[in-house]
């Protein structure tokens, strides 16, 4: 049982492991380091927010830094950035308004995240260029959204309206990077009256999708009127103190705004400098307690690795629901109760205008074969509802096994949004935790009723052509 737990980064990972820790063992001295002003925020509504679907930051903040110091006995520090870790005095150090803290521990958990990509091209100190990776930046894009849709368009001003939904037309913007973030932006910035060019470097968005899935969500994108850019290099953003435009292998597109959605890296210096040894992903390697090289220090969430739930290899997908789990994990473990929190599957999902797409486990061939597999797809489009039943849409799935022993290694999703694709992948990510095979998705005991998918759902329909 420890005496003082001590965690670096006061969001999901962090946050998780401490609510857990403190529940199960009041007497525990929890303390959290947070470098910025914010704790326990929703950062993936940040999208919403910049659109104008979300009113307020605050809304995204599921418990505040007073209840967590008054109703759950933490003690958060906000405003402490911890700029060392000593693990043979087992103490961390922490700068706050000029001031320093040593602060011993008996545990201690890493939870400092992931950072924005900035892609080492010219021009993205230039003014007018955002990323999208903390609560700072999405106030920041907001308050821009906002200027121009007053009507300050800050670049172009004689440039005519490019927009659906607003008279007073803002102007052209550029997203860098067709992953989730460049597309729900890319879906929020049109949204406020934006042209929006959407870059990207491969032949195809969302690339670690299906091919299926990627083509009905640039189609969707392109229906939306975002002029979507593949296999596009962007080599620089010009502009003298503003950006102004975009410049790529081929063209030059005027732009009075850019959003970077090039990806993250984990966060890793801090532990780096105390000798915590990265795995071949470039994030913290633990075990699957998620303890590192280091006795007694934990790291969790997306400055760390996980354990893929289909190769058995150690992996890096930074989304929430991990750093919650192995935030909780840790929370527990460090009162006495080792807990593993669970391998991952890669499950993601994202909203793209009217479309809704998902993905889980291996799709890729290439990537199956590095893991030992020999591949095979099979992608069907079924009706999302019976075929009576009013307003259905589709289902598109792609679905990935492995040859001979049929086992499910991953799927691909893509229906109309509220037509499921997103709730149809947790069966999938089922039969993978059980590592089952496509014989046994088929006979998965779904549920069925006309208003929600056809008697055998798209799902255990590409299970049947598979098998
Ligand atoms: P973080 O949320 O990055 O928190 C780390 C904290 O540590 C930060 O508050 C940071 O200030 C603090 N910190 C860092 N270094 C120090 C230090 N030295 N001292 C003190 N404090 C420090 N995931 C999904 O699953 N689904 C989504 O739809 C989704 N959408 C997203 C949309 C956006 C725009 C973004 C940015 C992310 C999205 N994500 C999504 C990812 C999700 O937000 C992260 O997986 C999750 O926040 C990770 O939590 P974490 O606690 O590991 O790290």
């Amino acid at each position: 049982m420890t005496d003082t737990f001590v965690i670096v980064g006061g969001d999901a990972a962090g946050m998780a492991a401490a609510s857990k820790a403190k529940r199960d063992a009041s007497d525990l001295e929890v303390v959290v380091f947070e470098k910025g002003e914010w704790v326990s925020y929703g950062a993936c509504g940040l999208p919403y927010y910049v659109k104008g679907e979300i009113q307020s930051l605050e809304h995204l903040v599921s418990v505040t830094p007073e209840e967590f110091r008054e109703e759950r006995d933490i003690d958060l520090r906000t405003g402490h950035e911890v700029v060392a870790i000593d693990p043979d005095a087992k103490t961390v150090t922490a700068e706050h308004d000029g001031g320093e803290t040593v602060q011993p521990y008996d545990s201690l958990l890493i939870a400092t995240g992931a950072e924005s990509v900035v892609p080492p091209i010219d021009g993205t100190d230039l003014e007018g260029v955002y990323t999208l990776g903390s609560m700072s930046d999405g106030k920041e894009l907001r308050e821009y959204v906002a200027r121009a849709r007053k009507g300050e368009s800050l670049q172009q001003p004689d440039r005519g309206p490019a927009c659906r939904y607003l008279e007073d037309c803002t102007g052209s913007v550029g997203v860098v990077g067709g992953g989730y973030i460049g597309i729900e932006m890319a879906e929020a910035l049109a949204a406020n009256g934006f042209e929006v060019n959407l870059f990207q470097r491969g032949d195809r968005v969302l690339k670690g999708f299906s091919e299926a899935t990627s083509e009905a969500v640039a189609d969707h994108l392109r229906e939306q009127d975002v002029a979507v850019h593949l296999d596009t290099e962007v080599e620089t953003l010009s502009g003298d103190e503003r950006v102004e435009a975009v410049v790529t292998d081929d063209d030059r597109i005027e732009v009075e705004m850019v959003l970077l959605g090039t990806g993250v890296r984990p966060r890793t210096a801090l532990a780096e400098d105390a000798g915590i040894e990265l795995g071949e992903t470039g994030a913290i390697e633990t075990d699957a307690y998620r303890e590192t090289n280091v006795p007694d220090v934990y790291a969790a969430g997306d400055c760390a690795e996980a354990t893929h739930v289909v190769t058995g290899e150690p992996a890096y997908v930074p989304l929430a629901l991990t750093a919650n789990r192995h935030g909780r994990a840790v929370g527990q473990t460090v009162t006495g109760r080792p807990t593993e929190g669970g391998a991952i599957a890669g499950t993601a999902a994202v909203k793209a205008f009217d479309v809704e797409a998902a993905r889980t486990g291996i799709i890729d061939h290439d990537e199956a074969r590095e893991a030992g597999f020999d591949p095979i797809s099979e992608t069907i489009t079924a009706k999302s509802r019976a075929g009576y039943y009013p307003d259905g849409g589709t289902v598109t799935v792609t679905l990935t096994a492995d040859r001979d022993t049929k086992r499910v290694l991953g799927a691909s999703l893509v229906s109309e949004y509220g037509e499921g694709a997103v709730h149809r992948s947790h069966a999938v990510v089922g039969a993978l935790e059980e590592g089952a095979t496509v014989f046994d998705l088929e006979n998965y005991d779904l549920a069925y009723a006309p208003p929600f998918n056809t008697t055998w759902d798209p799902v255990l329909v590409a299970s049947k052509v598979l098998s």
